[in-house]
């Protein structure tokens, strides 16, 4: 079987649902990937330790946002839950826990309603624990790796500059500095395989404080980024640019 490559995703805000235009360059992407037999989502969205699988039964979605247009309340994404892998990660991840009545948030759902459009590949989301040191995420990646060799897509949902309070809602201002400065230095650390680096970004990236007021829009990566440590192809970024000022846009992707 193919290995499915493994990809971080800046999710964005959640009128990327709505949003015909950005949505398209996620299915351009979603199009290029062999096809997976299910998805694996990370979300900044679901914090919570040990690592937690949501649930395998259900296809509730969570609304977790507010102030955003009514129609955005009443999206549908019905694609069938992965319960067979639900039981397989339960097998091979020491540790792990469940909880069935967890819906997918809009970390999951909004991407992969562009991603994959006919909402016919099952899906898991996995939660991001992401109150340990951030080198656990990366070892939590590696345990997820072999996953990708058994037609499993490992995505990380997030953001790769994320500060709500420094937006520009009418997306009419360019990039700030800091903004900028963090996505090169995340860019040129991943381009490198420098994956300890990713991990010690705090210390290590400039702007990291104003680009990140708070940690898990961009812990996703790390997920992602364990799960690539084997891979030996260079990574691509398939979506790019800015939007609302600072908020990017990048996607990372692992694997051939
Ligand atoms: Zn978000």
């Amino acid at each position: 079987m193919t290995r499915i490559p493994t990809a971080f995703l800046s999710h964005g805000a959640p009128t990327l649902a709505l949003d015909a235009t950005s949505g398209a360059d996620f299915a351009r992407w979603g199009a290029t990937l062999p096809s997976p037999r299910a998805v694996l989502v990370v979300s900044a969205h679901w914090q919570r330790a040990p690592a937690t699988i949501g649930t395998a039964t259900q296809r509730e979605l969570l609304y977790d946002f507010h102030g955003f247009p009514p129609e955005l309340y009443r999206m549908r994404y019905d694609a069938p839950a992965a319960a067979q892998l639900a039981d397989e990660l339960q097998q091979r991840i020491p540790g792990i826990a469940r909880d069935d009545r967890r819906p997918w948030d809009h970390g999951v759902w909004v991407p992969l309603l562009h991603v994959f459009p006919q909402a016919d590949v099952p899906v898991l989301q996995l939660s991001l624990p992401s109150a340990g040191p951030a080198a656990d995420l990366l070892e939590l990646g590696r345990r997820l790796a072999p996953l990708r060799d058994e037609g499993v897509l490992l995505l990380g949902s997030g953001g790769a500059v994320h500060n709500l309070g420094g937006l520009d809602w009418r997306g009419t201002a360019p990039p700030p500095a800091w903004a900028t400065e963090f996505e090169a230095w995340l860019r040129e650390r991943v381009a490198a395989r420098a994956f300890d680096d990713l991990a010690d970004w705090r210390a290590l990236a400039p702007g990291a404080a104003l680009a990140h007021p708070t940690p898990e829009h961009y812990l996703p990566l790390l997920v992602v980024a364990g799960a690539a440590i084997d891979d030996p192809d260079p990574p691509r970024f398939p979506i790019e640019g800015f939007e609302f000022g600072s908020l990017s846009r990048l996607a990372i992707e692992f694997g051939a």
